[in-house]
């Protein structure tokens, strides 16, 4: 027999934006269930981000689940760019009136969210299979799925499609009612776990004529490096040794610098893609995140765009619930999309500017050079670098949202502070 469960949002993905969206529709005490496909203990370990914009600190702390991120976050005031042998570092405290970046990994974001529900007594569904969303473009949309063998029917006022980029939401969107505007890059990158303490107190983003390297941080113990790679690469192809000596090669500089090895304990190929669904929104389906669009991770952005999407959605179903009004939700994607593009952007100038690119000949490879030259020489192309790395304000309605929010605060279960 069917079981059905009544609420006011039916989330699909217990990914950042599914689970902030829970978090931040709570508050405003809206009722909501999360579906994921996946164990909580595949969520609560998947290594994918670990970069968070300034907007995105401010907004999980704000809400009540920034206190390990402040606690164990680590705060970084630049970056460094190494190229032809040489390091120049972008001083974001300088050139953004000190604005930073913090490196807390994607999936402590998602225990804090987790941990917040549970304490809620909020529901999060996982190991929900077969997932299908029905009759988005009626007022009483359905979503089905079984867990246990149980079938399940939902029954909602609003679907948000919080299931990444190859879920299941998008898809049953009728072709030809979203624009898709997408670029496959013929780039994979090859990331690395490795125990070992860190090689730089901040990120090397490393061009080299073999391909780009990236030396980020997780941990003072556990370090995340990546190798830029051809994208249908068998990681198996990539021993230990291979992938040191690349490094090595990759990260070669002039200065008294050294590559700091230890144990790999995991490794991974991800390719690049950008793609942007517009609108991001279909009868009574909304679209968040990974979902919507994503853009290679070079310019750390998809989590924190998640995040603000999320930001924007929560205070528009709010308003609908509360007053019965529809404009912040009509207008969800021409709030969102203007700082999409501005992540898509700044994501394909970085990807082009450090990679090693298909059919690079001599002319684009000194090209490449003489941009980068650029950026670091010239105030005015640091500071964009900067501005764009660290990220912008959340749209106003986001920000008002929460300053509305703050003025109520109290304290949560948790013992972390809510609004
Ligand atoms: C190597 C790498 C490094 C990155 N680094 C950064 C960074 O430093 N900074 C940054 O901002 N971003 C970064 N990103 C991007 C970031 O990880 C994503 O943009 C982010 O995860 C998007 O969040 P989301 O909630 O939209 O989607 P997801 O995290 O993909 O979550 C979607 C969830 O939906 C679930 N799901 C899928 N299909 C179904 C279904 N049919 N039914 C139920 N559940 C379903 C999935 O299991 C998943 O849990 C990086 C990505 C990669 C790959």
């Amino acid at each position: 027999m069917t079981r059905t469960i009544h609420t006011q949002v039916a989330i699909i993905g217990a990914g950042p934006a599914g689970l902030l969206l829970s978090h931040l529709l709570h508050f405003r005490g809206i009722e909501s269930i999360v579906l994921e496909v996946r164990s909580r203990a595949a969520v609560e370990s998947t290594v994918r981000a670990g970069v968070l914009e300034q907007a995105t600190v401010d907004l999980l702390t704000i809400c009540g689940v920034g206190e390990r991120l402040l606690r164990e976050g680590h705060v970084h005031h630049g970056i460094n760019l190494r190229f032809a042998g040489q390091t120049h570092r972008i001083d974001f405290e300088r050139l953004t009136n000190g604005r930073a970046i913090t490196i807390y990994a994607q999936h402590e974001v998602l225990r804090d969210l987790i941990q917040a529900a549970n304490h809620a007594g909020r529901e999060i569904i996982f190991e929900a299979h077969d997932v299908q969303v029905h009759d988005i473009d009626t007022s009483q949309p359905r979503v089905t799925f079984t867990q246990d063998g149980q079938p399940t029917e939902v029954h909602c006022d609003f679907v948000a499609g919080c299931d990444g980029f190859h879920g299941v939401c998008r898809p049953s969107i009728p072709a030809g009612a979203i624009d898709c505007h997408q670029c496959q890059l013929q780039i994979g990158w090859l990331g690395m776990l490795v125990e070992a303490a860190p090689s730089s107190k901040e990120l090397i983003y490393a061009r080299h004529e073999r391909g780009f390297a990236l030396v980020s941080t997780r941990t003072p113990h556990i370090q995340r490096l990546y190798l830029q790679c051809e994208p249908h690469d068998d990681v198996a192809a990539w021993t230990d040794e291979r992938i040191w000596s690349e490094l090595r090669i990759r990260l070669e500089t002039r200065e008294d610098w050294q590559l700091i090895q230890g144990r790999i304990f995991q490794k991974c190929i991800v390719t690049m893609r950008s793609f942007v669904a517009d609108p991001m929104q279909y009868g009574r389906l909304y679209l968040a995140g990974d979902a919507a669009h994503i853009v290679p991770p070079t310019g750390a952005k998809g989590l924190n765009l998640a995040l603000a999407d999320v930001s924007v959605l929560a205070p528009a179903l709010a308003e609908f619930f509360e007053t019965g009004r529809s404009d912040s939700l009509e207008h969800y994607s021409e709030t969102c999309l203007p700082r999409v593009w501005r992540a898509q952007r700044f994501s394909a100038w970085m990807t082009t500017a450090l990679h090693r690119l298909p059919g690079m000949e001599d002319y684009k490879s000194r090209l490449q050079i003489a941009e980068l030259e650029y950026v670091v020489h010239s105030q005015a192309a640091s500071a964009s670098l900067a501005e764009n790395y660290v990220g912008f304000p959340l749209p106003a309605v986001a920000q008002a949202s929460l300053a509305a929010g703050r003025s109520k605060t109290h304290v949560c279960g948790t013992g972390s502070t809510c609004t």
